[in-house]
């Protein structure tokens, strides 16, 4: 498309964004989306400047004014910020400041970008003369009635000076949580963000709905600064501060761009710990005397700049829809997404659950769609924009045989599942989860190995995998294998056959049976053949063991197959016993018994006494009560050794527990 067009086309978004945004109070696409469109804006319109028009977005501040209210011309323009995305961004920012006024180091200031609504207040002698909207800059919305609604804002100070002080109206993030519950109790839409929610609540014509939203605000800066006298903009926010206006405390001068990087960095991370949501961090020149030599563009100050947090949605394209099989035979519908940076990495595929996921949403091959991720959290898929459907898009319908074996899949609940042994997929899910670390720990047997020899025709089963060394001369003639990488892997098979009967449990792939259930039933059982004579009913007995589990247990060891392949990984010297365990005496002076542990104890350190006693069938508590049958105590024991005497709770020295352990063996 040529520049001119694409020019067109941007503007008409980012007009249709802006009104949604500024007026509507409710965006349809994420800040990223606009961002993004914006950036390439500015981008064309570098390269190409005799299409930039006064009209352009980049030219122009926020939203209109809406006739509903009275229009307050601005005593000085209200305006936006540049916006820095990473490092370099920062970076330029400040070489082009230290270019200008020729300084090694800038003082800055930090502050919260509060994802809010920019006011204005104005103050005569004192007195609060009113309360404005930044609008389109240059004329806002007068919305006095409605910001004195906010308790904290003062309307009378002790400063007989004119002046204006500007700030961030907001709603913190559990006000928010609370009118979203409600909204969606009622069936009503919810609010997208926490601006639009502040900003909704701030242009209401019925003041008692604005009260009824708890608004807060903060106030970071005072506009006339300089006519008062002030050099530092930290010390005018500290001046506004004791003159009754609430501050953001998190603020911190950063002297050079370093400091200002961490102090980002810090932020990053206490950001979903802060009351309130912030978008970013503003990073402004604390040297007011320096501002109009640094001066301003049509819409933004040169002495400061936004640094904009990695977006957590972004819009992206659903460009397919591809089924993966898992080794329970469970089929997922996965996103496959027209590569998008969101949240700081770069996402390609997104779980998209089952069938009905899908259709909840209307989700459409070759739709647009608002992608998700916040911070480390997996790429979550929003919603669709059907308003951007071009007549391309393909409705979503579910496959009815297995996307690898082809055997006719089955439904269960949401889910569809291939039920046939034999299919190649939960063959390899299987044997790369056998591997895996939390199992039998194969280094060097990684999907891609497992996959590969599959293909090659070498495993096809977790037994196979043992046999790999026949294989040997022929994988040798691989691409990339060579004498010393075969050889690891074959050992780190070869030693996996001793691990203990838990890792092997779970590498086994039992329906239901996780990592920490297998450690629960391998202590319990102690050796693998032990399962065969187990009923459903007794596996239901122990603790932790749902119905759901115990039936996956009996009809895994009442598998014939099953079956088979066990004595298969007899024949090759797999280990079938639990090893972390010293077999329980009942005649153990501990079994059975609560004890607890106080004071230093010389022979054992605290886990490993710990250990022994709860292998010995004792159950180690924290805190001595009635119920303690022995208190174990050591050097400098105190309090607990108190009120175990108090109590009359048999009391014993470390000698004499290390004696009745050596009687033990
Ligand atoms: P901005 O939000 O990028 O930054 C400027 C604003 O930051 C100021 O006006 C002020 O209100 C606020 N701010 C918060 N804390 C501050 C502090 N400590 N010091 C100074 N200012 C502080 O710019 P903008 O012009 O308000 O809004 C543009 C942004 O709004 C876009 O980048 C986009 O992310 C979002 N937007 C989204 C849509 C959409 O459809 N999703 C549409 C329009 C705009």
């Amino acid at each position: 498309m040529n520049p001119k067009d694409r020019v067109k086309e941007i503007t008409k978004l980012l007009e249709q964004y802006n009104y949604e945004y500024y007026v509507l109070d409710n965006p349809s696409v994420p800040d990223g989306e606009y961002d993004r469109l914006m950036n390439e804006l500015i981008a064309i319109e570098k390269a190409h400047p005799e299409l930039i028009s006064p009209l352009s977005p980049t030219q122009r501040v926020g939203g209109k004014v809406i006739s509903s209210f009275a229009k307050i011309k601005h005593k000085r323009m209200m305006l936006s910020l540049g916006n820095a995305f990473d490092e370099k961004d920062l970076r330029d920012f400040d070489q082009r400041i230290r270019d200008i006024i020729r300084v090694n180091e800038v003082e800055y200031m930090c502050e919260m970008k509060i994802d809010g609504l920019a006011m204005s207040l104005d103050f005569i002698d004192g007195h609060l003369n009113y309360a404005a909207t930044r609008g389109d800059g240059n004329e806002g919305e007068d919305v006095t009635n409605n910001v004195l609604t906010i308790k904290s804002i003062p309307t009378l100070v002790k400063e007989d000076r004119d002046f204006e002080v500007r700030g961030e109206v907001y709603m913190s993030k559990k006000v928010l949580d609370e009118l979203n519950k409600k909204r969606e109790d009622n069936n009503e839409p919810l609010l997208a963000n926490a601006r639009n929610a502040a900003a909704g609540s701030i242009r209401q014509l019925d003041s008692s709905i604005a009260a009824s939203r708890k608004l807060e605000a903060f106030w970071y800066y005072l506009v006339n600064a300089d006519e008062l006298g002030f050099k530092k903009h930290s010390d005018a926010l500290d001046y506004i501060e004791s003159i009754g206006f609430r501050t953001n405390k998190e603020r911190r001068i950063c002297k050079g761009i370093d400091a200002v990087i961490e102090y980002i960095k810090e932020y990053t991370e206490k950001r979903p710990s802060l009351a309130y949501d912030i978008d970013g961090i503003v990073i402004k020149v604390n040297d007011i005397t320096k501002y109009d030599v640094l001066g301003y563009t049509a819409k933004t100050p040169r002495w400061a700049i936004a640094y904009k947090f990695p977006p957590e949605e972004v819009v992206t394209k659903l460009e397919d829809i591809i089924f993966t099989v898992g080794r329970t035979g469970k089929i997922t519908p996965n996103a496959v997404i027209k590569p998008t940076k969101v949240a700081g990495s770069t996402v390609q595929r997104a779980t998209l659950h089952n069938e009905d996921f899908i259709k909840d949403k209307d989700l459409r091959i070759g739709d647009y769609i608002v992608l998700r991720k916040a911070g480390d959290v997996i790429p979550e898929v929003v919603r669709a924009l059907p308003e951007r459907r071009g007549g391309m898009e393909r409705e979503f319908v579910m496959i009815e045989n297995c996307p690898v074996c082809g055997s006719p899949l089955v439904k269960k609940d949401a889910m569809h599942f291939c039920v046939s042994p034999t299919c190649p997929a939960k063959r390899i899910e299987g044997m790369i989860h056998f591997a895996s670390k939390d199992a039998m720990d194969i280094t060097g047997m990684g999907d891609r190995v497992v996959e590969q020899f599959f293909n090659e025709g070498f495993i096809h089963d977790i037994p196979s995998i043992y046999k790999l060394r026949e294989h040997r001369e022929e994988i040798m003639n691989i691409e990339g294998w060579k004498d010393k990488s075969i050889d690891n892997l074959l050992d780190a098979i070869d030693k996996s056959k001793a691990k203990s009967l838990e890792r092997l449990l779970f590498g086994l792939g039992i329906k239901e049976v996780g990592e920490k259930m297998a450690k629960i039933l391998a202590k319990r059982f102690l050796e693998l053949d032990a399962f065969k004579e187990v009923s459903e009913e007794e596996y239901q007995a122990i603790p932790d063991v749902g119905p759901v589990c115990a039936h996956s247990l009996y009809e895994y060891f009442h598998s014939e197959d099953n079956l088979i392949m066990i004595e298969e990984l007899r024949a090759l010297g797999l280990n079938f016993t639990y090893l972390g365990y010293v077999k329980v005496d009942e005649n153990s002076p501990f079994f059975g018994k609560t004890v607890v542990l106080t004071g230093t104890l010389t022979k054992y350190g605290r886990k490993e006494a710990t250990e022994l006693l709860e292998n010995m069938g004792a159950k180690v508590a924290g805190s001595v009560s009635k119920k303690t049958d022995v208190v174990i105590f050591g050097a400098e024991a105190g309090s607990k050794l108190d009120k175990a005497r108090e109590l009359n709770v048999r009391t014993m020295d470390e000698e004499e527990f290390i004696s009745l352990l050596s009687k033990e063996e």
